[in-house]
């Protein structure tokens, strides 16, 4: 049995293993779960620091993994200067963008139909347009109270998997890794940022929360855009 099928304890992993071992753990979850989809494993990239440590993992892994982002245009300058130096050294990076028109400021009053739009469907795009059996993400189970009960294998859609492959990494473990293999980030955490989203919706908090900035001032702060709780194949109903 590998370690796609373990039944082990999230939580005791956080706190248990050392950084290498987590390290180590994350190789062998992606490399197994290529060897079992091949080319239908792809890497969602949201271009946040959990995201390229996930992405620059699977480039040991295989250099072939392909990935996708997806982008607003909501996105903080920053943030698309950083996208297009990836993609430019990344072709194998995709770029998902709804470009319809939204109502002006929907992000105010009505922050999960924007991110329904913008979100959770260009994510369904490339889902279905680069022919995804399992992919992958950069979710840690201790960046807030929304993400405590993942699992690293995950099948919440029928016929999709979900590899978590850094489920159990710390926010320390995460910079470690970082620094120690010279991997470039977004500027913007420089300023003092800890989980980035679209400019409106994101903030510099102190709280502990790593989350904390994210929509802040609505029922929505500390949150998801959707991308992990809403359905990305099947039907899909995009009013909330
Ligand atoms: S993060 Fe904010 S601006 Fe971006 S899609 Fe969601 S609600 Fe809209």
């Amino acid at each position: 049995m590998g370690l796609l099928e373990n039944n082990d304890n999230m939580k005791e992993l956080v706190e248990n293993l050392t950084y290498k071992e987590k390290v180590n753990r994350s190789l062998t979850l992606i490399d197994e779960a290529y060897d079992r989809y091949g080319d239908g494993l792809v890497i969602a990239n949201s271009l946040g620091k959990d995201s390229v440590v996930v992405w620059a993992l699977a480039k040991m892994v295989d250099p072939k993994i392909r990935g996708f982002i997806v982008t607003t245009q909501f996105k903080p300058r920053e943030t698309i200067r950083f996208m297009h130096g990836e993609v430019a050294k990344y072709p194998e990076l995709k770029i998902f963008r709804n470009d319809e028109e939204i109502p002006e400021n929907l992000y105010e009053y009505d922050p999960d139909r924007c991110c329904n739009t913008l979100k959770v469907l260009p994510t369904r795009w490339a889902i279905d347009e680069m022919d995804v059996s399992c992919w992958v993400t950069g979710l840690r189970c201790t960046e807030g109270r929304t993400r405590t009960d993942y699992r690293e294998v995950e099948e919440r859609d029928e016929g999709l998997m979900k590899l978590n492959p850094i489920l159990v990494w710390k926010e320390r473990e995460i910079w470690q890794f970082l620094a120690l293999n010279n991997v470039e980030v977004n500027p913007l955490y420089a300023e003092g940022y800890r989980s980035l989203g679209c400019a409106p919706c994101t903030n510099i908090t102190t709280d502990d929360n790593e989350r904390s900035g994210r929509w802040v001032g609505t029922s929505k702060c500390g949150g998801e855009c959707g991308i992990h709780t809403r359905p990305l194949k099947g039907e899909f109903v995009l009013q909330t």
